[in-house]
């Protein structure tokens, strides 16, 4: 019964294998989620907000006033970005639905998204529900470096309108460096693209530093970038996710948002509104633990023979199992619960062809060190 333009996506990779995870009792190292919480005075702000006879209600659809406000507050200090909170903010369902309603409201069917490949899922899934479609261009293991040769050269399809940009990306982790976000501002501006940026990872970037794109030369009026609490504050279970940008880009956005949610989780706005007033005080011991988190299982892996790409932001790091004489990453992560009692995620699932990447896997480290210390301890046995 589904309809057409849906059926190539099946049910999420996160989903099967986080229910995978259940079903066998195995060590969840797939679906990105931490295995704590985010800060107490946050929930507590929550709590309050519950509590309050003020946030039970309908929030306005742009979002509550106190979080629109702090996003934009938040741009500015921390970027120096100029974002109006009235008329240049969206609150959505996560930064999930920011990117539904992103496609939604600002694609023609027909329209080309021009994207890196290996991309976080629901890319394809909504730009396909707009009618639209992916064209691609590579960010090849192990470095994931972008080829600005090969980005100019899919930019000047006729159908390309827009660029999808995720840094920190996931599924690879890495930072996109100024060259890289230069190459990237310099196609958008010759082809007139509008500029769409998943920055959920923001403030997990452990080297480099994180670059948005709106902060490039005639980038700020033609981007939209989107971000969310769930991974600056690890509270990935209320989707509170927000878009900012050019009023017009976020009119578009909005026309779509207000009819698949309108407005919702306003305790939960008003929580997340608190956390990012203080988002650098929050997210420092977030980052320092995270990036100890990274090196343990890189170096774990490591010695357990496994070639571990390292990340330099975000919640996952990558294996290439062909070296250990593995070429199918897939039928190797379906078998590794009933093997080691490990869940993980074979990284063709972010990729459109089957057969790219075959052989890497994707852990998540977001988890707390004894968590990490078992899973690779019973990689290290099944790789001996
Ligand atoms: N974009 C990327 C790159 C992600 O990894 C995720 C998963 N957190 C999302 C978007 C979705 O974010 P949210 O949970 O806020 O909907
Ligand atoms: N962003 C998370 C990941 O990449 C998953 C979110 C989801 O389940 N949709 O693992």
């Amino acid at each position: 019964m589904t309809a057409t333009r849906l059926r190539p996506f099946g049910t999420t990779i996160f989903a099967e294998f986080s229910a995978l995870a259940a079903r066998t009792g195995a060590i969840n190292l797939g679906q990105g989620f931490p295995d704590t919480d985010g800060p107490p005075e946050i929930i507590d702000a929550a709590i309050a907000a519950l509590r309050s006879g003020r946030a039970n209600q309908y929030a306005p659809a742009a979002g509550v006033p106190e979080l629109r406000a702090a996003i934009a507050a938040h741009q500015h200090r921390r970027y120096g970005l100029d974002v109006d909170p009235d008329d240049g903010v969206q609150v959505t369902f996560g930064a999930t639905e920011a990117i539904a309603a992103t496609m939604l409201g600002l694609l023609e069917p027909g329209d080309e998204v021009l994207a890196l490949e290996p991309y976080y899922d629901s890319y394809a899934a909504t730009t396909a529900m707009a009618g639209a479609s992916l064209r691609l261009v590579a960010l090849r293991p192990p470095e994931f470096v972008l080829d600005a040769d090969e980005l100019a050269r899919a930019a000047a399809g006729e159908r390309v309108r827009m660029l999808l940009l995720n840094s920190p990306h996931n599924p690879t982790g890495r930072v996109l460096d100024a060259g890289e976000l230069a190459a990237i501002a310099r196609v958008c501006v010759e082809h007139d693209l509008v500029a769409v940026t998943d920055e959920v990872y923001e403030h997990l970037v452990y080297d480099g530093e994180h670059i948005p794109l709106a902060t490039l030369p005639g980038m700020a009026q033609r981007t939209l970038t989107i971000s969310s609490a769930g991974k600056s504050f690890s509270f990935t279970g209320w989707k509170i996710g927000w878009c900012s940008g050019p009023p017009e880009l976020v009119a578009a956005v909005a026309a779509a948002k207000q009819f698949l949610s309108f407005a919702g989780g306003t305790p939960l706005q008003r929580a997340v509104a608190a956390g990012l007033d203080d988002a650098e005080r929050h997210v420092a011991p977030l980052r320092a633990t995270l990036h100890s988190a990274r090196d343990r299982l890189c170096a774990g892996l490591r010695a357990a023979g496994y070639e571990v790409c390292v990340p330099q932001g975000g919640y996952f790091a990558n294996a290439d199992l062909a070296p250990l004489g593995i070429e199918d990453a897939d039928a190797w992560c379906r078998a590794l619960p009933g093997r080691a009692g490990v869940v993980a995620i074979p990284a063709s699932a972010f990729y459109a062809g089957a057969d790219t990447a075959r052989s890497l896997v994707r852990f998540a480290f977001c988890k707390r060190p004894e968590v990490i210390d078992e899973a690779v301890e019973r990689l290290a046995a099944i790789a001996r």
